[in-house]
């Protein structure tokens, strides 16, 4: 992936403030953050998204983002955590290298991570009866 700039930072070819790293995953700052201790957690083996990520690589990712949050929660005393992920340019995803973001959250951050829709379902037996056939 030449063009991957996670890849890259994972190379070492560009620099990036690391605050985790085991044999699959690292852990970076956001250098957009949205507040503080925001951090991008990265598979080290690229993975386009959730399509096509690696089932082990994934569960390591999901253990190790505990890990970082517990590290943000006692060192910057966070007292929450959102997770956000993007599959696809539909989703809003930039980077085609799978990451979650790690977003601490604080008393009073004035932030609001849900999104917001008019979508109305019309059927939920509709969609389990698809989704379960
Ligand atoms: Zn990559």
């Amino acid at each position: 992936m030449e063009e991957c700039v996670f890849c890259k930072i994972i190379e070492g070819k560009i620099e990036a403030y690391k605050i985790f790293e085991d044999d699959k995953v690292i852990c970076i700052l956001d250098k957009k953050p949205i507040s503080k201790g925001h951090c991008l957690i990265i598979p080290k083996k690229h993975f386009n998204d959730i399509f096509d990520i690696d089932e082990d690589d994934l569960k390591q990712i999901i253990a190790d983002t505990k890990k970082v949050a517990n590290l943000l929660k006692t060192k910057l005393n966070a007292k929450g955590i959102n997770l956000l992920h993007a599959s696809d340019k539909v989703a809003q995803q930039s980077v085609f290298h799978f990451h979650i973001h790690i977003v601490p959250r604080y008393e009073d951050d004035g932030l609001d991570t849900w999104p917001k829709s008019n979508y109305k379902e019309k059927s939920f037996n509709d969609i389990l009866s698809t989704l379960l056939d």
